[in-house]
C-alpha cells in the first residue's frame, strides 16, 4: 500500500537528530509519511544510505555534494556544512547500493561566495557523470543561479533520464519552470510556501500553481524552514503534511487527492518500492 506522503527531501541523517531519531521517525511512520534522506557531502551520504538501509521500506537516500560543502582542499570535513572533495569512485561506490535512489543534492549556491562558478560548474558536471553512470535522477539545488543550473543541464542534456529528478526547494519563476519541465524535471516545495512571500519577491506559490499536478512533489528539507505552525522549530518529516495543506489552498484540490498524486509522482520518479 502507498503511504499517505513522501517528504521528497530530508536531511533525518543529520546530527541535530541525534538525541531522538527513533521517536521522529515514529512520528513520520505513525502517519504512514515516508522520506529521502538527501545527502549534502560524503559522509552525510553514507550517514543517510546507513539510515535507510535499516529498513526495508519508507527511507531511503541521495549522494551527494551540496555546492557550499565542497573544496579542493583537505578542509575538515563535518557532516553538516563541512567541506567535501569529489572521489568519484567512492561517489560510485555509494551512489550504486540499493537503498540509493538519486544523485544530489549538487548545484549552484550563488549566496556562497567562497566558491566560483567554475567550481561549483566543475562539481555539477561530476554528478552528472555519476547519474548517467548509475541511472538514477538527481536531486538540483539552485539559490540564485537558475540560469547557471540550466547552462549546466542544456550541455549535458544526454546524461539526464527521461524523469530527470527533481528542482528541490524550488523559487524560480514560471519562465524557468517551463524549461526544466522541458528537461524532464519535477518540482519540491516545502515549508517556504506555507510562510509570507519573500523579500526578494520569490513567489512559490506562482510557480506551484503553474506546474502541472504530475510533477508536483512535496518534501520538508528538514531539520531546515519548518513550516508556519512550528515556526521556529527544529523541522522533521512528520510537518510534510503542512505543506500539503497549504498547496491544497493555493491549487484549491483536495488535500486527499493531492496527497495521492504527489505520492505517485515521488515514487515514479525515484523507482520507489
Ligand atoms: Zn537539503
Amino acid at each position: 500500500m502507498n503511504p499517505y506522503l513522501i517528504d521528497a527531501h530530508s536531511h533525518l541523517q543529520f546530527p541535530q537528530y541525534e538525541a531522538d531519531r527513533e521517536e521522529v521517525i515514529k512520528r513520520m511512520f505513525d502517519k504512514n509519511i515516508w522520506t529521502i534522506c538527501a545527502g549534502s557531502n560524503s559522509i552525510s551520504s553514507e550517514w543517510g544510505i546507513a539510515l535507510a538501509e535499516r529498513f526495508e521500506k519508507g527511507i531511503y537516500a541521495t549522494v551527494g555534494i551540496h555546492p557550499s560543502h565542497s573544496t579542493e582542499t583537505d578542509e575538515p570535513l563535518e557532516v553538516d556544512g563541512g567541506y567535501d572533495k569529489f572521489d568519484y569512485e567512492k561517489m560510485l561506490a555509494l551512489a550504486s547500493r540499493k537503498k540509493v535512489v538519486g544523485i544530489g543534492e549538487f548545484g549552484f549556491e550563488f549566496f556562497d561566495d567562497k566558491k566560483t562558478l567554475d567550481d561549483q560548474r566543475i562539481l555539477f558536471d561530476l554528478h552528472l557523470d555519476l547519474a548517467n553512470e548509475v541511472k538514477k535522477p538527481v536531486v538540483i539545488h539552485c539559490r540564485n543561479g537558475y540560469e547557471e543550473t540550466l547552462d549546466a543541464l542544456y550541455a549535458n542534456r544526454e546524461k539526464l533520464l527521461p524523469e530527470a529528478g527533481i528542482m528541490h526547494f524550488y523559487s524560480g519563476d514560471k519562465e524557468y519552470a517551463r524549461k526544466f519541465l522541458d528537461l524532464g524535471f519535477s518540482f519540491t516545495f516545502g515549508g517556504a510556501l506555507t510562510l509570507p512571500k519573500k523579500a526578494d519577491g520569490a513567489d512559490f506559490a506562482e510557480a506551484l500553481a503553474y506546474l502541472p499536478q504530475d510533477r508536483i512533489l512535496f518534501e520538508t528539507d528538514a531539520p531546515y524552514v519548518a513550516p508556519k505552525k512550528y515556526r521556529g522549530q527544529r523541522n522533521e518529516p512528520a510537518f510534510v503534511e503542512e505543506v500539503l495543506l497549504k498547496a491544497s489552498e493555493v491549487l484549491q484540490v483536495p488535500a486527499d487527492v493531492l496527497a495521492k498524486s504527489s505520492v505517485e509522482n515521488t515514487l515514479r520518479v525515484f523507482n520507489l518500492i
